[in-house]
Formats: C-alpha cells, structure tokens, sequence
C-alpha cells in the first residue's frame, strides 16, 4: 500500500523547486544529481528489516569532527539531512548550520510547529538546556529567555497531592548559579519552534516533507518522502520523534512502551495566591498525578497524568468521565 502510494504520487511543490542550493530532489523517473542510486529511480518501500543495520557511530562521528568531506578533493562542505523539524531537529540544524554544514529539514507537518494553541502547552527548558542554546547561537537563546517566564528562582517541587504538603523542593537555582548557568524558564512550545525556525531558515526547512525511508550508500546516504522525492547528503538525522521511521529503518521495528499514564493538559487563566514564591508545583496521588506551573502572563499550566489503559478517546468537546469521578 504504502509503496503504490510512493509510486502515484509525483507532486512537487513549486516552493520546493526554488530552493537552488540544496541538493536537488531526485525523482524516480529523473535522477537529476545523483544518478548512480538508481534506488531512487527504481525505489520500493522496504518492508523487512534484514540488512537495515547502519553504523550510527560512524554518523555520529562526521558530524562531530569536521564540516568538509575530507575524501573529497575539492573540500566540499558536508550536506546534512534532518529528518523532523521538532524542538530536537531544529536545535540539531541550527548548530550544524551555525558550523557551517549544509543543512536540509524534512517536517512532514509544519502546523505540528505552527499550528500550536491546541495540543501543545509550554515546555521548561533547564539551565543546561539554555547553556547548550547559548553555546549554539547566543541571540537566539537570548531570544528564547526574553520570551520564556523564569520558573527556577522560585520553589519548585513535589507536594501530598492531598494535603499539600511539600514532599521535596527541588532547588534548580543554586547549582545553576555556581555555574553560571542562566535560571531554568517555561516557554510555550510554539515560541520556541517559531524562533527556531526562524533561526534555522525557511529555505532549510521543508514542510509537508514526510520521510518514508532513507538508504545508506556507504559514502552518500538518500532519503525518500513520501511524495515520491528523494533528497540525497553525505549524512542523515533521526529527529522524527517517538514514531521515528529512521529509527525504525535503522534498528528494526520496536513498539513504544506505554507508561500506563495518559496525560491531559490545558492552559488556566488564574494567578494562584502564592505566585511570587512558587514557580511548579506536582501534586502526586495514587495512580494519578497533577502538575500546575506559572507559564507567565497570567496563565498556569496543568497536566493531569491519570493511570489507565492505551487507547483512550475524548469524549465530546474534549469531556472525560473517570471512574470514580474524581482525580484525587
Ligand atoms: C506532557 C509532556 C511534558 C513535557 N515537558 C517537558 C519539559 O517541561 N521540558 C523538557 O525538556 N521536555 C519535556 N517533555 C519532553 C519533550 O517534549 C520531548 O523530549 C521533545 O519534544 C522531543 O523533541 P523531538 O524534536 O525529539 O521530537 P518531537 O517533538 O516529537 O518532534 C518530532 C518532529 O518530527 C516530525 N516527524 C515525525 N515523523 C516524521 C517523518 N516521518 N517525516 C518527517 N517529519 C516527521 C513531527 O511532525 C515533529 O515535528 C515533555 C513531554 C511530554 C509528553
């Protein structure tokens, strides 16, 4: 199914045609740039997963040691293809690029990125977090901070989802300070991706690009969308999340394990009382657990993790029923 797919859909967008210096989409009836993988010509969707074995060390090592190919006599500049352009794929291509590699991200939905409100709340971006942003792009990780609402000067921590009180405070300051780290912030989820990609570059990153399989060739590597095109780089990133097709490909099927919690999550208008001194604060009960953090601008985030089976379905305008009816 999926490779008759592959094979009836030859539909490249016009945006993508702009785009001159990447490598050029290579299609299955035109091998424009890298005609000797004929894979991409005659490419059918792998199926099983004898000879999938890559070497992800030797990848990890290129990217590592130096931006050229030095088996190339004219010291080309090694092309990167980021499959996914999540929080993880976009830091990955704005590093790789602030080094001087050629980049390309393939984002099989940008509105997952764009789109957010809905399904995405904040996200708190730790002290080392925020340090290995600076050291990758100091404006854009002060870009980061300015937007995101500091959380680690205050008490954070875990309480008696009960009775309220505290079980441990965690102090994510004093460490952060004796280092000279900045203080851990919250940030919503789509600021961050949004000044991601921003940094990045609209013409690295290539949206409704869902990546089917890659190939590795020893010295090149190709990936295929599902579109029909495939892009071919001297090196291929899995950042495609927990579904990862890359990972897949790579390693072999292996099915996510469920954690026995599913999580629902919302946004509140409300300034708790203790606003200036608390920053999170997890409310933990018996197969249930509750988190509410200051995201800034007069809103708290909560995530409610409940114990029960996979699968779950949202009632009508997103109500749920528990059983018993209560979550503490
Ligand atoms: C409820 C909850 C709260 C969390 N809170 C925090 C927190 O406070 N702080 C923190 O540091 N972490 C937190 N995490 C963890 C954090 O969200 C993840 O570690 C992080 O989002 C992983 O980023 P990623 O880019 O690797 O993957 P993802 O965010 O999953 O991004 C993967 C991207 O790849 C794209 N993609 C997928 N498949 C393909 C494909 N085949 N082709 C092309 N594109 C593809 C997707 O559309 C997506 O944009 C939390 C997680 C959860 C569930």
């Amino acid at each position: 199914m999926v490779s008759s797919m592959f094979y009836n859909s030859v539909n490249l967008s016009t945006t993508v045609f702009s785009r001159t210096h990447f490598p050029v989409p290579v299609y299955k009836h035109s091998c424009i740039d890298f005609s000797r993988y004929d894979h991409c010509i005659n490419y059918k969707f792998r199926t099983g997963t004898s000879g999938q074995s890559k070497n992800p060390t030797q990848m990890k090592a290129a990217v590592a040691e130096s931006p050229t190919n030095n088996s190339d006599s004219e010291n080309k500049k090694l092309r990167i293809l980021v499959a996914g352009g999540g929080i993880g794929g976009l830091v990955f291509a704005l590093a790789a690029k602030r080094k001087g590699f050629e980049v390309l991200v393939f984002e099989k939905d940008m509105s997952a990125i764009r789109g957010e409100g809905q399904y995405r709340g904040p996200i708190q971006i730790q002290s080392n977090a925020l340090a290995a942003l600076e050291a990758i792009d100091l404006d854009v990780a002060e870009e980061v901070m300015r937007a995101g609402c500091v959380t680690g000067d205050r008490i954070n921590g875990l309480v008696d989802g009960i009775s309220g009180s505290w079980y441990i405070k965690f102090d994510t300051f004093t460490p952060a300070a004796e280092k000279g780290l900045p203080v851990t912030r919250v940030i919503s989820r789509m600021t961050l991706q949004q000044i991601l990609a921003k940094a990045v570059g609209d013409e690295i990153i290539l949206n409704e690009s869902n990546v089917i399989d890659f190939k590795d060739h020893g010295d090149k590597v190709s990936v295929v969308l599902e579109n029909g095109q495939c892009y071919a780089g001297d090196l291929l990133v899995g950042a495609d999340g927990i579904w990862s097709k890359v990972r897949k490909n790579l390693f072999g099927p292996q099915e996510a394990i469920f954690s026995g919690y599913t999580c629902y999550t919302g946004i509140a208008d409300f300034v708790p009382a203790d606003i200036e001194s608390v920053g999170y604060r997890v409310f933990l009960g018996h197969k249930q657990y509750f988190v509410s953090s200051d995201v800034g601008a007069g809103k708290m985030q909560w995530y409610a993790f409940n114990k029960e089976p996979a699968g779950g379905v949202d009632g009508p305008e997103g109500t749920l029923s528990l059983d018993p009816p209560y979550l503490f």
